[in-house]
């Protein structure tokens, strides 16, 4: 096989990249591992992938970019298998990879396509290594922005998905700094025939006032908000540096779905943050509850060289894996509810291809055989189980 492969570990962000790089290097014979540094285990499954990569493509080039070519740039370059790294600024510039410029052209297979609006981050929580990985926050301009959206919709994308490091600091670089309403606004004005527009994890307090009404009202953003929350405790939001507080995030939550019943919520929550106690611990549990979190992500926290959180008193491993495991069984209880109550509704739904579809609120639904990808299909679920609408 002569031909380029990426891997793609860790954020919708690389995901968005992949794309980019795979077109690039499109009749290359090279690997591509585009990493991820978040946590400690996403620097173990980088280096899994190396090594899987080696033994697959014996002979193939084998190079990594992504936030552990920055963060863990040493131990990367010394492992016998990597060939090179390529710097994760310049990874969507062909010259980086000593390839010839050519125009990129997606790979065509994804219904809901990634477009990375933002990158980079000016923020310093103080558990994260992205801002070392990305550098400075940076935006796309609306014309790059109405390209690739373009771009995606003629190869076949049904939704698009806005994606970035810190997606809501988009445009503050820009000419008279826009927010990101303003630019969901455009990009829904240009292209009538886009059905569905969702937005990828925000940072809550920084939601503008058009957006939140776009969210609140336009049928064509998806009823979806996924929360970069982060903790349920208003001490350990402060000790990470969070801009946000508990109740804000409630006021928030409880603002749009006085206006928009059916949005659901999605969170990022980090288990075991250095000096959590066991009233904190209670706090992150129960926030889940309140805001009715559906969709989410749970991060056992691990220790980032260079951080200032990794110079805080640690919790313990074994406390650590235990309250991650709370977590993830509160959120369980919490959607089974969700979707038991979206049984008997008609739900307009996404088809992948796979036997799967999803509904606006990112609810997953299995589909009839013969679903045609890429198609919006109203389906009425009867049972719901296991994480999965029928
Ligand atoms: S906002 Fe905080 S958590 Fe998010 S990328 Fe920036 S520094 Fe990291």
């Amino acid at each position: 096989m002569n031909d380029v492969q990426v891997i793609s570990l860790g954020c919708r962000l690389n995901l968005a990249e992949s794309v980019h790089i795979r077109s690039m290097l499109a009749g290359e014979d090279v690997v591509v591992v585009n990493s991820c540094a978040v946590t400690a285990e996403a620097v173990r499954q980088t280096r899994q992938a190396i090594r899987r990569a080696r033994r697959e493509r014996p002979d193939a080039r084998l190079l990594v970019t992504g936030c552990a070519a920055e963060v863990e740039r040493a131990s990367l370059s010394q492992m016998p298998e990597v060939d090179g790294l390529v710097a994760n600024a310049t990874k969507l510039d062909a010259r980086a990879w000593n390839v010839a410029e050519r125009p990129a052209a997606p790979s065509v297979t994804h219904t809901r396509a990634f477009i990375a609006v933002q990158n980079g981050c000016d923020h310093a929580c103080t558990f994260c290594v992205i801002p070392q990985g990305r550098g400075p926050s940076r935006s796309l301009s609306v014309a790059q922005v109405l390209r690739e959206v373009e771009r995606h919709l003629e190869h076949g994308a049904a939704e698009v998905v806005l994606t970035g490091v810190d997606v809501t600091s988009w445009g503050h670089d820009l000419p008279d700094a826009p927010r990101l309403g303003q630019l969901v606004h455009t990009v829904l004005d240009a292209f009538p025939r886009l059905l569905r527009l969702r937005l990828s994890s925000v940072d809550g307090v920084e939601i503008d006032p058009l957006l939140f009404d776009l969210l609140a009202h336009e049928p064509r953003v998806m009823p979806h908000l996924h929360l970069s929350m982060q903790h349920g405790h208003d001490l350990v939001l402060k000790r990470m540096k969070r801009r946000h507080s508990r109740s804000q995030a409630v006021e928030l939550v409880q603002r749009l779905k006085a206006l928009r019943p059916d949005v659901a919520v999605g969170a990022d929550l980090i288990a075991g943050f250095p000096t959590e106690s066991a009233e904190h611990h209670a706090a992150n549990r129960s926030i889940i509850a309140e805001l009715e979190i559906v969709h989410l992500h749970v991060f056992p926290y691990s220790p980032r060289p260079g951080t200032p959180a990794a110079r805080m008193p640690q919790v313990d491993k074994a406390t650590i894996k235990a309250r991650a495991a709370d977590l993830r069984a509160d959120a369980v209880a919490i959607r089974d509810n969700w979707l038991q109550s979206l049984v008997g509704k008609p739900l307009e739904v996404l088809t992948e291809g796979d036997g799967h579809g999803y509904a606006p609120q990112f609810a997953r639904i299995a589909l009839p055989a013969g679903s045609r990808r890429g198609d919006i299909v109203t389906v009425t679920p009867t049972t719901a189980s296991q994480g999965l609408l029928q």
